[in-house]
């Protein structure tokens, strides 16, 4: 390894922050930051990172400028807590998958020629043809995803050719509606970046290529070509393949650091931006995710399940996506837009807004809860697509033996402690059902767990129980910071060596390393897993009749 050049540095610009951490050669962490948007940078006047329209239905965006101006914020924390940026050899970065930008006409040479004695934001206000991102929140654009869907031969053929049925807040159905609602500003558009590939093109002053990997929650890329699929985008928008450059697989350079980072912050020139990738698709690195039969589950502030495959069923549920850190394989995955928040308002409802007052209430309450079943969608669900609003159900006289003979009746609410217990109980079973329906390893032979709430004990009590498996924890939550920093190395040595080089070859003692997990949680006990399974298909039952009455979001 050349000693002036031992790091690898990570942004993400993730949900409600960005963070930032560094590794060093050895895979050890040196330093991180993060910027709060909310708290750090108020006068854009977030909440939780976004602002939601109260004027159109679903319609949630964030400010693109705020990435900007945290982009250059976190980089003089960072540099004033003395790391010295020349040493660093490659920064990569993980984005909030199916948020996108839109670069003005002209704005390449403004990317390009960018001052480094002004800040970034005051350079970039004027950028953008549209200023408020559409995120990963958005659910406004029902109608487009229905056009698109039928467009190209119906939503399975869509999942088939992308990997996922039209989803709101996929890129191609946001891009649809722009067009179709702002004809002018769509015109006025040279280029579309992801969140992830936006963040890597104020890296290196020029526009980034999208990350295949990111790129597949777009419903506009083939999956198994790893290229622009043509009826998709004809399906979408005019002129459309020109405005959203090329793409290039995750451990592909960028570019080089552009000289506004030399300059303002002492970057040594020679530093590679590695292709940024989405949250999720970092998280798979982060967590070094690559044996089939192996998940993760992800407890941010949304929910997701994962796993890698080389032989993907795209279906009307869940998304396929390349493997981000394999060139042949895929990633599987089934995403719940109600995860953290959604446990917190509930928390604060029922249980005096204290995670410890949670626990016990999980603690206090019988596996399978008397037969309680809850549904709590404080955002718009994607799984199953259901609009806001809490539903309860009690089975009377479950034991967990059998469904026969048992009614379910609709009921205002439970007791606090059995509202925790709904809540938890539900969110697992209804992943344990839709990842057995989507096939995934069922039981896993084991869980990686990452996320603000994989540091619950009474959660991860919960999913053993639910799933029947071991859950291991790693040593930091924030795994797509670290997958990304991960993926700068192995971009940076994927390019030293001239070709493609196995990621795990960069897996020795990896006990030694930031990215050890260990077991957290025993897999709970079989006959109670048997148990669950006859409540989660009571749960299914419920769910297909609230879809089929309150229909998508
Ligand atoms: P993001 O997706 O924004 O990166 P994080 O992975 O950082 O989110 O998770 C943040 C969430 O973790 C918070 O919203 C919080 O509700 C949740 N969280 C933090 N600690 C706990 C806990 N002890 N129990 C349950 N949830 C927790």
């Amino acid at each position: 390894m050349v000693a002036a050049v031992n790091y690898w540095i990570h942004d993400a610009s993730v949900k409600r922050s960005l963070k930032a951490t560094v590794l060093d050669s050895n895979l050890v962490i040196v330093a991180s930051e993060l910027v709060h948007f909310d708290s750090d940078l108020p006068h854009y006047k977030t909440k939780d990172g976004v602002y939601r329209d109260p004027s159109v239905n679903g319609r949630i965006v964030s400010p693109t400028v705020m990435w900007v101006d945290a982009l250059d914020l976190i980089l003089q924390r960072l540099s004033k807590s003395n790391l010295d940026f020349g040493k660093i050899a490659a920064v990569s970065g993980s984005g909030q998958q199916h948020g996108s930008v839109y670069w003005k006409n002209g704005s390449s040479s403004l990317l390009s020629s960018l001052d480094p004695k002004k800040p970034l934001a005051d350079q970039l206000g004027n950028a953008f043809s549209i200023n408020e991102s559409p995120i990963w929140m958005d659910c406004s654009t029902t109608a487009q995803c229905r056009e698109i869907e039928k467009a190209v031969g119906g939503a399975l053929e869509l999942s088939r050719i992308t990997g996922s049925r039209a989803y709101e807040r996929f890129t191609g159905p946001q891009i649809r509606k722009i067009f179709e609602t702002q004809p002018e500003l769509y015109k006025n558009t040279e280029r579309i970046s992801l969140v992830s590939s936006f963040m890597a093109c104020l890296l290196i002053g020029a526009y980034a290529c999208i990350d295949e990997t990111d790129g597949a929650g777009m419903n506009l890329m083939d999956i198994k070509q790893r290229a622009w699929s043509k009826v998709a985008l004809e399906a979408t928008a005019p002129g459309l393949e020109e405005k959203l450059g090329k793409l290039a697989p995750a451990h592909a350079i960028a570019g080089s650091i552009a000289s506004y980072f030399v300059e303002r912050f002492n970057f040594n020139k020679n530093c590679l931006v590695v292709q940024w990738s989405g949250d999720n698709p970092n998280s798979l690195a982060g967590l070094t995710l690559n044996t089939p039969g192996d998940l993760a589950i992800s407890l941010g502030t949304s929910d997701t399940v994962f796993g890698i495959t080389k032989d993907p069923q795209p279906s009307l549920e869940g998304h396929v996506f390349p493997n981000p850190v394999d060139t042949e394989g895929y990633m599987v995955m089934l995403v719940y837009k109600n995860g953290s928040l959604t446990r917190e308002d509930v928390r604060n409802r029922y249980a005096e807004k204290s995670w410890d007052v949670f626990n016990k209430f999980l603690e206090q309450t019988p596996p399978l809860n008397g037969g309680k079943i809850g549904f709590y969608y404080k955002e718009h669900e994607i799984l199953p697509p259901l609009p806001v609003g809490f539903h309860h159900y009690l089975l009377e006289n479950f034991t967990g033996e059998t469904l026969d003979g048992l009614n379910e009746q609709e009921v205002l609410e439970f007791d606090p402690p059995s509202e925790v217990r709904a809540l938890i109980e539900g969110q697992f079973l209804s992943m344990r059902a839709h990842a057995e329906r989507f096939g995934m390893p069922s039981p896993p032979k084991r869980f990686i767990a990452t996320g603000g709430a994989s540091a619950n004990q009474g959660i991860l009590s919960s999913i053993a129980s639910i799933f029947g498996c071991d859950i291991y924890t790693v040593q930091r939550p924030d795994s797509a910071s670290l997958g990304a920093a991960l993926r700068a190395a192995h971009g940076w040595l994927c390019s030293k060596k001239g070709s493609f080089v196995p990621i795990s070859s960069m897996y020795k003692d990896m006990d030694k390393t930031s990215l050890r997990c260990k077991l957290s949680m025993a897999a709970g006990d079989q006959n109670l897993v048997s148990k669950y399974a006859l409540l989660m298909k009571k749960r299914i039952e419920l769910e297909n009749h609230l879809v089929q009455k309150l229909g998508r979001c």
